[in-house]
């Protein structure tokens, strides 16, 4: 249908307080700029001149100059018409439209409806699309059409589905509709037809809608299975996003001081009691929580993985399991604790308590959400104390379903409790006087801010922070053995592990050989859907973190480091919505570059070369962390003395990353105080009371 009507091209409000000078005037316009379209439709932009216009619409060419000034605001003029048009259909589709779903729907009906889908307006919009890159105008006015037609999208697309898969969906939309026009036109119209384009496109919206509903179902659905503490209040509450998908799992209730006092209180009461039994009672309980962990192991799993965006292969084979070790491991001790007996000659004797510190608290990342919280609760209670767990406030799941655990383990009631938020109630936790220890897990920052809380109180603390640790291959080294160590150092968990070895020294004979077989196996690493059982690699933890990660390699690339592999973010198919980055390799590093200091958190290793013993021992200490290292060589005594001299807190020969709950984990210099794991936790938390025993009268001097 030609763009004959004047009442659709001008706007209505424009139209009501017109006299009938501009009437007329506004006449002409329209009489001109629809003689543009048919020209451009049979002529193309070349031939659609002024003069070319005067003459089919029967007037001089300096009529046409004076209402559009030139070719250039002739085309301008038509281009906005023709806009226009699209924006008044849609308002008038809106307004009929009484769900979101509809108002999509307007948004494609008027951009593709019967009444200007063909071929004459078609041929119209591919002489501008042609244009649009070189003329500044028409850019203008094709970027208004975009963002209008993209924001009305994805607002409407917004109330029911999740902001990410909103904004991709709104594109591809755009996009098709785009791809449905030009198509039209290049096949000259011979297979277009209106009914078919809009039914084409409204197929795959409400397909696309299925799907993500299908998704954000199987989410929701095992985030249901959380039962909150308290149900989420308007003024604040956590959002809870799947970040390989952007779905919402799960909304939660931020704890403020009324709850972390009451949950204070509780724990002190209950404490007592807890204390109270033999460590063999204790150690039941946490041995029949490990059991319960264990047997809901594939379910935990998924629940991790949806709100991490870790694999499924990695947390079904290590985060629960790794918890319900650290729970049997401490169970275990908890019967052993003892303090000492001390021999003072025949008079007396001495002995020494072990006794539990109170009420603990834990604040946990959200790298190893449950491994964390197990490894934090599982000495604490085995010593007799209460804990108060504060989850990250982006992985809080896994947290509740722990303390649900316990429960039904028979741990009393305010044993272990958790509360929910983001800093501020972690301050809560930091700052009260009833609570005797905080153990954190997270950034160097919060652990000097929760050090500087604590000292308030003179609470102990244990610090797990960050890391930027040095792995050593010498030339002797089993190759294979050191690039799987490197591998998992730098790519389990997509990187985002404290203790990765991210700054890997190679031997300068073997470091060319070294790289290839990296290359070669980065390259054979699968990224993908965490919950598909081959993916190896999968989303990082948000899209903040993302566009950090993103940031630091592409400050690595511009510092001169050379990329091997990797180095981008994955989109393709349903990767689009989540936050994938491709493991990525930079080789020919030096000490002073960003990604060389700096903690990444993501799947980026940086390859450096070195030459002598002494000068890489330095290199690697030359760093404010102390988190761990890993030496990879053949001979036995080097590794011992390397190891000896590296400024590291766990260490490791011949591999990387394994952390069994026997051996104690903890970092040095800004890496962190105290250790998790092993006998050494018991120490930090308990603490020591001397007794002295008389067994002769009191020689007094008085
Ligand atoms: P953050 O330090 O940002 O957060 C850790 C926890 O502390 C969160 O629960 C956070 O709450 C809370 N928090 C933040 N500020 C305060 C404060 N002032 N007082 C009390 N609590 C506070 O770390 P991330 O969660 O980002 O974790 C990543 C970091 O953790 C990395 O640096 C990594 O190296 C380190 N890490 C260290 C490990 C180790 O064992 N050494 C192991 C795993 C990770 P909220 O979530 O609301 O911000």
């Amino acid at each position: 249908m030609p763009l004959n009507n004047q009442s659709t091209i001008r706007d209505p409000a424009a139209r009501r307080n017109a006299s009938p000078r501009d009437e007329a005037e506004d006449a002409r316009r329209v009489q001109l700029i629809e003689v543009t379209i048919d020209s451009l439709a049979e002529v193309g932009f070349v031939g659609t001149t002024l003069a070319e216009i005067a003459g089919r619409a029967g007037v001089s060419p300096g009529l046409v100059a004076h209402y559009f000034g030139d070719k250039d605001g002739l085309l301008e003029a038509t281009f906005r018409t023709l806009a226009r048009v699209v924006a008044v259909r849609m308002r008038e589709r809106f307004a009929l439209a009484r769900t979101p779903r509809a108002r999509v729907q307007a948004v494609i009906d008027a951009n593709l409806g019967p009444e200007n889908f063909d071929r004459r307006t078609g041929n119209a919009w591919l002489a501008f699309w042609g244009q649009v890159l070189h003329f500044e105008g028409l850019k203008r006015v094709q970027t208004a059409y975009q963002r209008r037609m993209l924001s009305n999208l994805r607002s409407d697309l917004r109330r029911v589905i999740p902001g990410e898969d909103a904004r991709s969906l709104a594109a591809m939309i755009a996009a098709m509709i785009d791809g449905v026009w030009l198509r039209a036109a290049l096949s000259e119209w011979e297979e277009a037809d209106s009914e078919s384009a809009r039914a084409l496109l409204t197929a795959f919206v409400d397909g696309r809608l299925h799907e993500l509903a299908r998704s954000s179902a199987a989410d929701g659905a095992q985030a249901a299975s959380v039962v909150p503490h308290r149900a989420p209040d308007a003024e604040q509450s956590i959002r809870v996003i799947n970040p390989a998908t952007g779905a919402q799992l799960a909304v939660l209730a931020v704890d403020g001081p009324a709850q972390v006092n009451a949950a204070v209180e509780r724990a002190r009461v209950a404490q007592k009691d807890w204390r109270a039994m033999t460590g063999a009672e204790r150690g039941r309980v946490l041995q029949r929580a490990a059991r319960l962990l264990r047997e809901r192991n594939d379910a935990l799993a998924e629940l991790e993985t949806r709100n991490t965006g870790k694999p499924i292969q990695e947390t079904r084979a290590v985060d629960v399991i790794s918890g319900a070790e650290c729970l049997e491991y401490f169970a275990g001790l908890a019967a052993g604790l003892a303090g000492e007996h001390i021999d003072l000659g025949s008079k007396a004797f001495g002995y020494t308590r072990r006794e539990p510190l109170g009420v603990v608290a834990g604040i946990g990342a959200w790298n190893y959400p449950l491994q964390i919280a197990c490894w934090k609760s599982a000495p604490a209670l085995a010593c007799g104390n209460a804990m108060i767990f504060k989850p990250a406030e982006l992985t809080p799941l896994t947290a509740i379903k722990l303390a649900e655990i316990y429960r039904e383990a028979g741990l009393p009631e305010g044993v272990f409790q958790i509360v929910q938020g983001f800093a501020d109630t972690g301050r809560l936790l930091t700052r009260h006087p009833d609570i005797r220890k905080i153990s954190l897990t997270g950034e160097v920052g919060t652990g000097k801010a929760v050090m500087a809380d604590a000292a308030a109180f003179l609470k102990q603390v244990t610090l797990e922070l960050g890391g930027k640790s040095p792995l050593i291959v010498f030339d002797d080294a089993q190759l294979d053995n050191a690039v799987s160590g490197a591998l998992l150092g730098n790519f389990y968990s997509a990187g985002e592990v404290c203790s990765n070895g991210t700054r890997v020294f190679v031997h300068r004979r073997v470091r060319a050989e070294f790289v290839e077989r990296l290359r070669a196996r980065t390259a054979a690493v699968r990224v993908g859907d965490p919950l598909d059982p081959a993916t190896q690699v999968g989303a990082l933890i948000s899209a903040e973190h993302l566009e950090k990660v993103l940031s630091l390699i592409a400050r690595g690339r511009a510092q001169g480091a050379r990329l091997i592999i990797g180095g981008e973010r994955v989109t393709g198919g349903a990767l689009a919505r989540g936050c994938f980055v491709a493991p990525t390799v930079f080789d020919a590093c030096h000490d002073d570059m960003d990604i060389v200091r700096q903690e990444i958190f993501g799947p980026v290793m940086s390859v450096l070369e070195f030459e002598r013993e002494e000068e890489v021992i330095a290199r690697a200490n030359a760093s404010e962390f102390g988190l761990a290292a890993g030496v990879f060589t053949n001979d036995l005594t080097r590794a011992h003395r390397v190891i000896a001299q590296l400024e590291a807190g766990t260490c490791w020969i011949n591999h990387y990353n394994v952390t069994p709950v026997e051996l104690p984990f903890g970092g040095v210099k800004m890496s962190g105080l105290g250790r998790e794991n092993g006998r050494a936790a018991l120490e930090h938390y308990t603490q020591l009371k001397s007794v002295y025993v008389a067994m002769a009268d009191i020689d007094s001097p008085y």
